[in-house]
């Protein structure tokens, strides 16, 4: 079917030396179940991340990343009925699960031990095309752009998730830990549930655009908001956030890290957990936490920051990302 332009992982190296290699190689052929798909825009994610930079390492190399892919349904494999060609759909990070083990049965398979992951398993969306499961891929809100709907699908939908985790209710307050990417939709979705928010984070322009958010307070991680929260939500990869986020918690509260990745939690006193506090993490999403999620996106309807970036700019888009110049969610887009 001729060829195309795709980003490529060799070998991790640091973001700022252009890990990433763009080549001539043929489109991929959808297997009996797949859809071939052509790409719009990617989201650039801290993921992408910590892959090019070797922090997770991929079952093989070279490896194509991108995990938030909005794109149409260009071709379909044998006995695929569930999509249309021409259908506009997004692809998250569950690229591919069993469907047979425990986890799987119980409604949990993000923590399936054969799940597979777009742009760590498979090839991602850093590409002109890529190839999906026709079981795995979604419908987009039709009221979000596809530079705008990329967030959604990983930063959106994990966050969403993590939400689910921490088992927020009603009328409980809400804290973040960093406001990227993820919590910035997060903050809407608590906000349309009428949730009172507090977010920390150092950047005086991240905690200007909570405030914008609906953000009933922001200030830097070690500022006392002068007042506990019932749950709190971490969204920075930093070990000695769940100090702070413990020390902020009321009793009985939940702590929710959403971070594959994570430096090391520093020795802390019980006191910190003890009264019945939880610490729980949260891996990857299921497929119905996409399918809630984006219907969720499209009532609200959710608006993200996006900055967008030519897609030749990829290793541009992960260096930025890497120093904290995004405000929002990297979007690459396509020509
Ligand atoms: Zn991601
Ligand atoms: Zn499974």
């Amino acid at each position: 079917m001729g060829t195309m332009k795709a980003w490529r992982l060799y070998q991790p190296r640091p973001a700022e030396t252009s890990p990433l290699v763009l080549e001539e190689v043929p489109v991929p052929e959808p297997e009996p179940g797949q859809v071939l798909l052509k790409v719009h825009a990617c989201g650039v994610c801290h993921t992408d991340l910590h892959t090019v930079e070797g922090e997770i390492r991929p079952p093989r190399y070279p490896i194509t990343p991108g995990h938030q892919v909005v794109a149409t349904v260009e071709a379909l494999g044998l006995g695929v009925t569930q999509v249309q060609v021409g259908q506009r759909v997004g692809v998250t990070w569950l690229y591919h699960t069993c469907g047979q083990c425990d986890f799987c049965r119980r409604g949990l398979e993000n923590l399936c031990p054969r799940a597979q992951f777009a742009g760590f398993h498979a090839d991602g969306g850093y590409a002109e095309y890529m190839v999906a499961w026709a079981d795995y891929v979604f419908p987009l809100p039709e009221a979000v752009d596809d530079v705008h709907a990329a967030p959604l699908l990983c930063a959106g939908v994990i966050g969403y998730r993590t939400l689910r985790v921490a088992e927020v209710q009603s009328g409980d307050t809400v804290a973040l830990f960093g406001f990227g990417a993820s919590a910035h939709l997060v903050i809407q979705v608590l906000r349309y549930w009428g949730n009172r928010v507090l977010v920390f984070t150092r950047s005086p322009k991240r905690q200007e655009h909570a405030r914008q958010l609906g953000a009933a307070w922001a200030g830097h991680p070690q500022e006392d908001p002068g007042e506990r929260v019932d749950r709190a939500l971490i969204f920075a990869p930093a070990g000695e956030i769940v100090h702070r986020a413990l020390q902020v918690l009321r009793p009985g509260g939940t702590v929710a890290i959403n971070a594959i990745y994570m430096t090391p939690i520093p020795e802390m006193p019980y006191d910190l957990i003890y009264q019945e506090r939880g610490l729980r993490s949260v891996a990857n999403v299921t497929r119905q936490d996409a399918r809630d999620f984006l219907e969720l996106a499209g009532r609200l309807p959710i608006q993200t920051t996006v900055q967008p970036y030519n897609w030749r700019q990829a290793n541009e888009a992960l260096a930025d990302l890497k120093v904290g110049r995004i405000v929002g969610q990297a979007v690459l887009v396509m020509e």
